[in-house]
């Protein structure tokens, strides 16, 4: 072998290793992010780092507001940077040497990245392999109280659309799909039971008010801005999108206004703009982004697999219903007192299509909403039931915060009924629990905590009703205080 041929295969090896080297320094520098030499934000959070000569890494807003500054400022950069060495100076324009600031910048400008936790975790119920209806409702039950028709419709409505979805092969027969009317009063927990199986199901969910809407062109959102919000909830992938589901709250306030003779375009106009939506098709949106415009791309998405769910209080719904029955018990052969449903407390669920279409509903509308049901108002014993029951109640959630000061926390029977029956006054169903239960947690939660020699607390119907306080138990000993100004007592003592 010759010299130069020694010579060759040694420029290979040596290059080879460069290769791996430089390979072994890449995966590395992957590892790595840019942070900015001015704020010190990492790329993760800045953006895109401008790079500057010397591993100078500079964020794109710093390098904005450093450009701005100097063109707004009448600094004499010239007297500034006197003190630095060898700088060329041309009438008002310098350069700075970036060696002669070396001295001041660390060598490696780069962060390790925080990497993403990669948890995925899986979903309860597999839409490819729905489970039987029964299995849904049970897996709502855990979360929902009460409502045992309404889970019932929407369990064997959602295992029929995503077979629907799953199986795809229709042929002569197209199964209808299965978009749902919600009928019931505040607080009965129609949003919660959308959210509760979406969150099963594991598919994305848009939740809209219907009040926000208006035909496009007018102000206010258009009707397709709900598809934009789906696509959102899906992190922009359409095809999770389409078997996403859309709530539509408050749908009672598009109704038809009545007497009017401009054009109604937050009410008919709306539900006619929804019809071809409900029904599947193919809607051009905006891809992150609220409105479509010239910057924006544009994506397809069809809306045949999404589920649509509209829900209502439908206030002035039960006269309507009220009037219909009257009337037709008081006909005829079996005519019955006049007032016979003038007690009733769900009237509710004698609902039909032609009530809803007396209140304000286009016929075409309800027609593509196939699935009509109602949830009933909640009782005190519904309501006593949602504060301990459901896997995340309230009281659990209040047990759990106190349980980590080592501290137990109870709640009597009377206590229960005591908080339900403020409830059922302010007449916004379950959704007044929170505000009472905050109300009066507030004073334990800050007294508690300051007493190590606390073990037990017992929250009364008096302490609900502010005419006494809670039972205080010591830990060890089986003293017990009534009144919640011993605490401070046993405080000063100890
Ligand atoms: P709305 O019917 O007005 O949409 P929501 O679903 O928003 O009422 O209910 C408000 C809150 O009340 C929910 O977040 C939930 O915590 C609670 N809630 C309502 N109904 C129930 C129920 N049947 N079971 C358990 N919690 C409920």
């Amino acid at each position: 072998m010759s010299e130069k041929d020694n010579d060759i295969i040694e420029t290979d090896t040596i290059s080879e290793q460069d290769k791996q080297n430089r390979e072994k320094s890449h995966k590395q520098d992957a590892d790595y992010e840019d942070v900015c030499y001015l704020c010190r934000r990492p790329e993760s959070k800045a953006g895109k780092m401008i790079k500057l000569p010397n591993n100078i890494t500079v964020c794109q807003d710093c390098m904005n507001k450093t450009l701005e500054t100097m063109s707004n400022s009448n600094i004499d950069y010239n007297e500034l940077l006197k003190d630095v060495k060898n700088i060329p100076n041309i009438g008002n324009i310098s350069f700075v040497n970036l060696a002669d600031l070396q001295h001041n910048i660390p060598p490696k400008q780069k962060i390790k990245k925080t990497k993403p936790e990669i948890k995925k975790e899986e979903p309860v119920i597999d839409i490819k392999r729905i489970p039987a209806p029964h299995k849904i409702k049970a897996s709502l039950d855990e979360y929902i109280i009460g409502q045992d028709y309404a889970k019932k419709v929407i369990s064997v409505a959602v295992y029929n659309h995503y077979k629907r979805v799953a199986s795809n092969t229709m042929d002569s027969i197209e199964i209808e799909k299965s978009n749902m009317l919600m009928i019931g009063p505040t607080g009965s927990g129609k949003t919660y039971l959308v959210k509760t199986l979406a969150k099963l199901l594991d598919v994305p969910l848009a939740i809209a008010d219907a009040t926000s809407l208006t035909e496009a062109g007018y102000i206010g959102d258009d009707i397709e801005s709900v598809i934009t919000k789906l696509l959102q909830a899906a992190d922009n992938d359409v095809e999770k999108a389409e078997r996403g589901i859309i709530f539509i709250d408050e749908i009672d306030k598009i109704a038809k206004k009545k007497n009017t003779n401009q054009r109604d375009v937050s009410g008919e106009s709306v539900q006619q703009g929804m019809l071809k939506l409900l029904e599947g098709s193919e809607v051009e949106v905006p891809v992150g982004a609220n409105s479509k415009n010239a910057m924006v791309p544009l994506t397809t998405v069809n809306t045949k697999n999404i589920l649509f769910i509209c829900g209502g209080a439908f206030p002035d719904l039960e006269d309507i219903i009220k009037q219909r029955l009257n009337k037709q018990s008081a006909i005829g052969f079996r005519a019955e007192l006049r007032d016979k449903y003038d007690k009733e407390k769900n009237i509710l669920q004698f609902v039909t299509v032609e009530d809803i279409r007396k209140f304000g509903m286009i016929p075409e509308f309800i027609g593509r909403l196939p699935i009509i049901f109602t949830l009933q108002s909640l009782t005190r014993d519904l309501l006593i039931k949602i504060l301990r029951e459901p896997k995340n109640a309230i009281l659990k959630q209040y047990q759990k915060l106190l349980a980590l000061d080592e501290v137990k926390l109870e709640f009597d029977e009377g206590a229960l009924e005591a908080i339900a029956e403020k409830a059922l006054e302010k007449d916004t169903g379950a959704r007044a629990l929170r505000a009472i239960i905050e109300d009066f947690m507030l004073d334990i939660m800050y007294e508690i905590p300051k007493d190590d020699s606390i073990g037990r607390v017992i929250i009364t119907r008096e302490y609900i009703e502010k005419t006494g306080g809670p039972i205080i138990d010591l830990r060890g000993a089986d003293v017990t205080f009534s009144e919640m100004d011993h605490l401070n007592q046993v405080e000063g003592g100890a």
